[in-house]
């Protein structure tokens, strides 16, 4: 028998939930609906300064008005709420143990004034590893308390995404040996993303092309981990007419506050499905209704520009 499919959604409670997160919120939840699969919530709320309670009620809240109910949360009490990572810290600090058992983590004592020194890579303004710390440490430098780096191979790693095809990426070059856990003891995003979509059994992740550059290092850890990585596909990004991306400055376009000057969850399902080139027009429609359009090959791999029309569309001058 076929394995369910498994999706989730994997949002970081920062702040307001919106558009950006909808669009890819919503076509994680088309994905799975469109085998019978299931989908998982999981707050990714490993960073203590940044997460915050409110907004993972916020989230909750505009997924339940969106009607992008999910079917698996709750976990460690049983509830039907979201997994946190908060909660699952052993967990990563377990699957670290295992990558310093295999000799491949070393103590890097860089401040970030030396990082900022390497060459750049990627989204975030994420930077190229040198390798200072990798073949031991100068004296002076102890006192501080190092961050935990993952020993990367002068290896291409390939895989094909559902949206953007095959990407290859040579961690030693492209990358460098990457951080498994903060100097302040977090465990980083990238092994606590890959522990939780293996232990929670997901087989299908679709997240914002942000990531992209990502995955090779993931999939990297799956491998020393021992577990079967899931297929991966990324969606473009939102971005407004300048071409920066939607995000939690662009206020106005929070869930919660398009759902306040009342515009309804209809209109902003079909906008972004017809963003998503799912839909030929554009209209007002509900995630059920559109299940049965689901299809990557029609997702643009270009950034998708939230224009006047789609302004003019959310709130009802068209
Ligand atoms: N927590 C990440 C974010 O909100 C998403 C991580 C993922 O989907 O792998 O950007």
């Amino acid at each position: 028998m076929a394995k369910e499919m498994r999706g989730r959604f994997a949002p970081s409670p920062t702040g307001q939930m919106h558009l950006g997160n909808a669009w890819t919120a919503l076509l994680a939840w088309l994905q799975v609906r469109a085998q019978g699969g299931s989908l998982v919530l999981r707050m990714e709320d490993l960073d203590p300064d940044r997460s915050r309670e409110e907004s993972v009620q916020g989230l909750e809240a505009d997924l339940h008005g969106l009607g992008l109910e999910w079917d698996e949360g709750g976990g460690l009490d049983g509830v039907y709420g979201p997994y946190a990572q908060d909660a699952r810290r052993d967990l990563y600090e377990a699957a670290l143990q295992r990558l310093q058992e295999q000799h491949l983590v070393y103590p890097c004592y860089c401040t970030r004034a030396e990082l900022a020194a390497s060459a750049p890579h990627g989204e975030d303004g994420e930077r190229i590893y040198s390798g200072t710390c990798s073949g031991g440490v100068a004296e002076n430098k102890l006192a501080r308390k190092p961050s935990l780096r993952l020993e990367v191979p002068a290896e291409e790693i390939v895989f094909e995404d559902g949206v953007y095809g095959f990407v290859r990426q040579n961690l030693r070059q492209e990358c460098g040996d990457f951080v498994v856990r903060r100097s302040d003891g977090v465990h980083a995003y990238q092994l606590a993303v890959v522990v939780d979509d293996a232990l929670m059994g997901i087989t299908h992740v679709l997240r914002g092309a942000d990531l992209l550059s990502s995955t090779p290092r993931q999939l990297y850890l799956y491998r020393l981990l021992g577990y079967d990585a899931p297929s991966f596909s990324h969606v473009p990004l939102l971005v407004d007419e300048e071409g920066v991306r939607l995000s939690k400055r662009h206020g106005a376009l929070a869930v919660a506050a398009l759902r306040e000057r009342g515009v309804r969850a209809e209109k902003i399902i079909g906008l972004l499905a017809w963003l998503a080139g799912l839909l030929p027009s554009l209209e007002a429609a509900k995630p059920q209704e559109i299940v049965g359009l689901f299809d990557l090959e029609k997702i643009p791999r270009q950034d998708i520009i939230v224009s006047e029309t789609a302004w003019r569309f959310l709130s009802g001058h068209l």
